[in-house]
């Protein structure tokens, strides 16, 4: 087959050229904003043609500690010339010391690492299962796990089986049994699901995708409370709410609250690389044994080495303060917005939903003129609009972005 093309060549191409080419080389699986993005520092980024935006999404919270943070990149680049990849057939020196570092910063006692997020969902489903029955004794093939309306917790197969989003599961069936759906913030609903072949409830603290979504004051606390007392592990995805971006290292902190599996992700590959992991107890992740369990690239040593440097930034806690400052800082503005085109504002640190009424319009149009005021962030769930900027945003950025979003919004 002869492919004609007619394309410019890279380096002379406009940022219209580029968006013609993913539109006709790459998958519709996104409906991104029309920026291209070519270079990018701390919070601000810059588009092909020099005009600067703030970035107000960060990534979906993986650039938690700013785009091109000098210390993780010196890091990055400290490793690659020394070790990128020796796969779990051999060891590597960076290993060791970053599970030891990872689950010294959670209050954990072992890691089990992967790379993206999905599939540290996925490693966490297979613990929880295997531990019931190794452990807990469940017939084989009964194991139930118990997850949350609205949640988000990736794209595999198995995932998506228990979405409550059609638009997540449409065309891709059939799907993976074993999982049963809980209404968000019901703890009786929680309670009565629960059975003798349950084996693990998967929540996320906070629910990012679905808007930034905080369960009732005492949920988590009395939800762990209940799966200690029916022996269910409780497991916390933390991909998106951990690592910094409520204002505490997890957001499980807020209630107290310690789950039996703690999943990471995002945040922990420093904008840089895909690095997940699952942490949790020696009993716990001593389910796996070798050969049951893997992945080519989990563990590698540009990762952990990569993962060593966020966890040594996350110990010093100056970006979880930073997050719960500001984060207050700009709640206390978005509440003087009051717009009767506002439904409700919901935050928790640097981590903001603005939802707009229905008759309001859609909150993409919103984002489509805050893009043109030069912020970028993104709708979820359509009506909610999510502000999550990189947590090294200072107070006189965080002004300039509100005075922006005040004109949008009330103009
Ligand atoms: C992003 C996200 C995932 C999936 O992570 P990927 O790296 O995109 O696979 C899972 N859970 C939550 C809560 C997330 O925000």
């Amino acid at each position: 087959m002869t492919v004609q093309t007619q394309s410019p060549t890279p380096g002379s191409m406009t940022g219209q050229d580029h968006i013609d080419m993913v539109e006709t080389y790459a998958a519709h699986n996104y409906h991104p904003l029309p920026v291209v993005i070519a270079k990018a520092e701390g919070v601000w980024v810059e588009d092909a043609d020099g005009k600067r935006y703030m970035d107000m999404l960060a990534a979906y919270s993986a650039v938690n500690f700013g785009h091109n943070n000098a210390e993780i990149i010196d890091a990055v680049k400290q490793q690659l010339d020394k070790v990128t990849l020796t796969s779990r057939a051999f060891q590597n020196d960076q290993l060791g010391p970053m599970c030891r570092e990872l689950a010294d910063l959670c209050g954990m006692e072992m890691v089990l690492p992967m790379n993206t997020g999905a599939e540290a969902v996925e490693t966490a489903i297979k613990t929880a299962r295997r531990w019931g029955y190794k452990v807990k004794g469940v017939p084989q093939g009964k194991a139930k796990i118990l997850c949350c309306s609205e949640n988000f917790h990736g794209r595999t197969t198995t995932i998506i089986s228990f979405s409550t989003d059609e638009s997540c599961r449409d065309g891709f069936g059939p799907f993976t049994p074993g999982f049963e759906i809980v209404t968000y913030g019901d703890l009786v609903a929680l309670e009565s699901a629960i059975d003798e072949n349950t084996v693990a409830f998967l929540v996320e603290p906070i629910q990012g995708e679905a808007g930034i979504i905080i369960p009732p004051d005492g949920y988590l606390r009395c939800a762990r409370k209940i799966c200690t007392e029916k022996n269910v592990l409780f497991i916390a995805d933390e991909i998106q709410s951990g690592l910094g971006r409520t204002g505490k290292t997890l957001a499980c902190e807020h209630e107290g609250v310690k789950p039996d599996v703690l999943i990471l992700g995002k945040a922990l590959g420093g904008g840089v690389l895909p690095v997940s992991a699952v942490v949790s107890s020696k009993e716990i992740l001593g389910v796996f044994t070798p050969g049951s369990h893997g992945s080519t690239f989990g563990g590698n040593p540009l990762s952990c080495a990569v993962a060593r440097k966020v966890i040594e930034i996350l110990n010093r806690g100056t970006f979880q303060r930073a997050a719960d400052q500001l984060g207050h800082h700009l709640l206390n503005r978005l509440t003087t917005l009051q717009s009767d085109k506002i439904k409700q504002i919901r935050g928790r640190g640097l981590w903001v939903g603005i939802e707009f009424k229905p008759e309001a319009g859609k909150a993409m149009d919103y984002c489509k003129k805050l893009m043109a005021e030069g912020i970028l962030c993104k709708d979820t769930h359509e009506q909610t609009m999510r502000l999550a900027p990189p947590l090294c945003i200072t107070k006189d950025e965080i002004d300039w972005a509100f005075d922006k979003l005040a004109k949008v919004i009330n103009g």
